[in-house]
């Protein structure tokens, strides 16, 4: 079975037509998931077992009649900071080697209501902390595009199942661009829905304000798909939501304005391919009669500052509990100091990056910091989110580059944290604002390098975005 050209709608389609049983659907993406799996090491585990179950129940529910979810037969996979009962929740970190999650996350719990068939567990930066999935204590994902290259991150894992066709669609988080750069540098679709619009019980919390659950797909209907399952307020979640979304008219392009922030676009930002990419996709929305309208979000060059201080507190709080005692495991250290024990475990458990951002977290909290730091960060947040607000009067959606480059190498950024944090310059804001965002491939680009831009919406109107993206896809 050629699987390159499935979409969740044909699955449906040819489930519930015969053409293909959910079990044949399964075996060939599992089949795909370990061949590849040695190469690219998208998945952290392979769920073999379930897979099969999973799938007999859908095809049983065929053959007799009875309803089947939306996502019925959809080979799927999750990033392994998500939770599924009775499976290793690894988040990418050898503290939780060991660690079997006790229940399902909502999104979960969801996904398998609406017949997905969860492949594996996917491949990501350590507690998603980083921009290329090198991380990860189980080794790099290599990007399917070009195994020299990164895939992204932190949801490198999923962005290169869904590319290399080892699962269907995927479930990443964004923090402040884990699902949209891993989407723009494998060439998939990935969505960072309004901060609220899906439920974040059983994500394991990076940092809490700004985490989000979102979808990966080969199209942007598919990542709208498994949006559609995965949304609304759960009581599990108070920061969850069901405002109600709008549409924009899109059978009228003119009525559509795309705004163009003035500082995702400074001279020499970009490089060469990206600058060309990018320019030729506002070129296909202005050809296509939407209005293109210059705007400013003034406070854009605090961003990256704001968000590496808001960021690295909540880390350190939230991370606290991976003690040895309430979660994760427990250093071989035999004392009876509970500090030594401490110490030891995290010592021995966490990778650099995530020691880094815990140790910088708890001074930006710390006496005497807190105000210069962590306070003042918090009000440049609300000037970055009154940003948005008022380029929103003028306009209904923005368009800008996903991230400044193309994939880079292995290697290229490990030794330069500062180099690395620049590849979220252009997703951080979004994140900050609170507002939802998609990245889509730049069309036409077979034999190059994969090229993403960003469609940032309004609070809760992510429908704009999957109506606008699809819209691009067509043209
Ligand atoms: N790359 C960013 C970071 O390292 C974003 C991470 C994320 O969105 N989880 O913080």
């Amino acid at each position: 079975m050629d699987t390159k050209d499935l979409t969740i709608a044909k699955v449906k389609e040819g489930i519930l037509g015969g053409d293909f049983s959910a079990k044949e659907i399964a075996a060939e993406y599992v089949s795909t998931a370990k061949s590849k799996n040695p190469e690219l090491n998208a998945y952290i585990s392979i769920l073999e077992e379930s897979v099969f179950d999973a799938a007999a129940d859908i095809d049983r529910k065929v053959a007799s009649g009875e309803t089947v979810g939306a996502l019925a037969g959809v080979p799927m996979a999750i990033k392994d900071n998500i939770l599924i009962k009775g499976e290793k929740c690894t988040a990418g970190s050898k503290i939780l080697s060991d660690y079997e999650a006790a229940y399902n996350a909502t999104v979960i719990t969801k996904l398998k209501e609406a017949g997905a068939i969860i492949i594996g567990k996917a491949n990501m930066d350590e507690f998603a902390m980083g921009s290329s999935t090198e991380n990860s204590a189980f080794g790099p994902v290599k990007n399917p595009i070009d195994i020299e290259r990164v895939p992204g991150g932190s949801s490198g894992g999923s962005a290169a199942a869904v590319a290399a066709d080892m699962a269907l669609a995927a479930l990443g988080s964004d923090t402040g661009g884990s699902i949209r750069q891993p989407a723009a540098f494998c060439g998939v679709v990935g969505m960072k829905p309004t901060y609220g619009k899906i439920s974040r019980f059983g994500v394991m919390a990076m940092a809490s304000s700004l985490d989000q659950i979102g979808s990966f797909g080969k199209t942007v209907r598919d990542a709208e798909a498994v949006y559609g399952v995965i949304k609304g307020k759960d009581k599990r979640d108070s920061t969850s939501s069901d405002e109600p979304e709008s549409f924009l008219n899109l059978g009228d392009m003119s009525s559509v304005t795309i705004g163009l922030p003035d500082e995702y676009f400074v001279p020499g930002t970009l490089d060469a391919d990206t600058e060309t990419a990018i320019g030729e996709t506002i070129k296909d929305f202005e050809r296509s009669g939407a209005k293109i309208k210059k705007v400013s979000l003034p406070h854009s060059k605090y961003a990256l500052a704001c968000y590496y201080i808001i960021m690295f507190a909540e880390v350190s709080t939230n991370l606290a509990r991976f003690d040895g005692i309430r979660y994760s495991r427990h250093s071989d250290l035999k004392t009876d100091d509970l500090l030594d024990i401490y110490l030891s475990t995290k010592g021995e458990g966490f990778g650099d990056e995530v020691k880094r951002r815990i140790i910088l977290g708890t001074f930006v909290l710390s006496s005497g910091y807190y105000d210069a730091y962590y306070a003042k960060a918090q009000k440049v947040r609300k000037l970055i989110k009154n940003d948005f607000a008022e380029a929103f009067k003028d306009v209904d959606v923005l368009l800008t580059p996903v991230s400044p480059t193309v994939p880079f190498k292995l290697g290229e950024k490990t030794e330069d944290p500062m180099a690395m944090y620049m590849s979220d310059i252009f997703t951080v804001p979004i994140n900050l604002a609170g507002v939802p965002a998609i990245s889509i491939p730049v069309a036409g680009r077979e034999g190059k390098l994969p090229v993403g831009f960003q469609l940032i919406g309004k609070h809760w109107h992510d429908s704009d975005l999957f109506g606008l993206g699809s819209y691009y896809e067509g043209l």
